[in-house]
């Protein structure tokens, strides 16, 4: 679809409330309805509109929506069908152009005039936290309904369509209904043939009339960096098959991310720990660092580095959207226990020193100093 930034063809400014927005885009879809609206582009325009409002009326979706950009958003599920495990040898048939209307029109529980969008899947999918702050792929199985084969979705055996009897070839029928802009003339679904106006000169045999078939698919899900727990994916067009003629619906992933035994992810920035002795604490010293990415950075811990501070290196945190966050790295100093003769005895020699320092009130005076002052 050729919609712009969702926000603009709602025209509504990026921190329009809920209400706004619902308004805005009632003003819009009474004005763009196809039942009312002649104008050429208007049902493209309709369209649009409802794909901006089901994205951001909803908050999660907005949210994601708000973070990755139009263009990510509405690109980061452009995944690939590879074969496997389906049935017909031949290629899948990639028309996933359509986009299929969320929700209902006003949530009316209205059937929409002529041949129903396929619905909507839901799968939920664990990757791990190095998959987050990359950018990976990953193949997944999907069960979802296609055209079937033998009769291109037609549900004739044939291929051959006669003329329906009840709607006369329009696959709707009159019919008046209440609305809270008055009434409307609407057209609903004729249910002899379903909306499309034909039926078939022989049911297929395949799917009994249905066009539809189900099977077994293996799909490569495109998993944009940053993304975070609960965050959606969608594969448009990758949910059911739609009813002869109309689009199918979409597959949504919502992702997991497990924890990981190393960082702990903050917004943008992961956090890991190290391990110093008191020695490397006052002295400073070098560690080195394992990222997330697997590239290996000589840390410089400075002297005198307090227990719990955190040191930063840059760039090595989530990379969402070309700003890459931050990587913390929080020291713990950890006293060393089963020291041998030697070692005591420095200690010993460390601690002779600062008590004669803090008697003329050094460093350790503050605290120390009146218990180990006056011996
Ligand atoms: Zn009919
Ligand atoms: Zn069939």
């Amino acid at each position: 679809m050729g919609a712009g930034d969702y926000y603009d063809t709602l025209g509504v400014s990026r921190s329009a409330d809920e209400k706004e927005i619902i308004k805005a885009y009632r003003n819009l879809a009474r004005k763009y309805h196809p039942d009312v609206c002649k104008e050429p582009g208007a049902e493209e325009k309709f369209k649009a509109i409802n794909e901006a409002y089901s994205v951001l009326s909803d908050q999660q979706k907005r949210a994601q929506y708000d973070n990755m950009g139009h263009e990510t958003f509405t690109n980061a599920s452009k995944g690939s069908y590879t074969g496997g495990g389906g049935t017909g040898g031949e290629g899948f048939s990639s028309d996933f152009s359509g986009f299929g209307d969320i929700f209902d029109f006003f949530g009316g529980g209205q059937r929409r005039a002529g041949p129903q969008p396929g619905a909507d899947l839901l799968m939920r999918m664990q990757i791990t936290l190095e998959d987050a702050v990359a950018c990976t792929n990953r193949d997944i199985e999907l069960m979802h309904s296609e055209q079937c084969p033998t009769c291109n979705g037609s549900g004739s055996e044939t291929k051959k369509m006669n003329t329906c009897p009840r709607c006369g070839g329009s696959g709707q029928m009159k019919q008046a209904t209440q609305s809270v802009f008055g009434q409307f003339v609407r057209m609903s679904t004729c249910n002899a043939c379903g909306g499309r106006g034909k039926i078939p000169e022989k049911q297929c045999h395949e799917c009994r009339g249905s066009g539809h078939k189900r099977v077994k698919r293996k799909v490569n899900v495109h998993i944009p960096p940053g993304i975070d727990s609960g965050m959606r994916l969608r594969m448009e067009g990758y949910g059911e098959a739609g009813e002869y003629g109309a689009p199918n619906g979409d597959l949504f992933i919502e992702v997991y991310v497990q924890t990981h035994a190393r960082f702990q992810r903050n917004g943008d920035n992961l956090e890991t720990t190290i391990e110093i002795s008191p020695v490397q604490a006052v002295l400073g010293t070098t560690i080195e660092i394992e990222t997330i990415a697997h590239r290996h950075i000589d840390l410089s811990v400075p002297a005198g580095i307090q227990y719990n501070m955190a040191l930063k290196i840059s760039g090595e945190g989530v990379k969402r959207r070309g700003k890459p966050g931050d990587l913390l790295v929080r020291v713990k100093i950890v006293t060393p226990k089963g020291i041998n003769g030697e070692e005591k005895e420095l200690y010993q020699k460390i601690a002779e020193l600062e008590n004669k320092r803090s008697e003329k009130g050094g460093f350790f005076s503050g605290f120390m100093g009146k218990k180990t002052g006056k011996k």
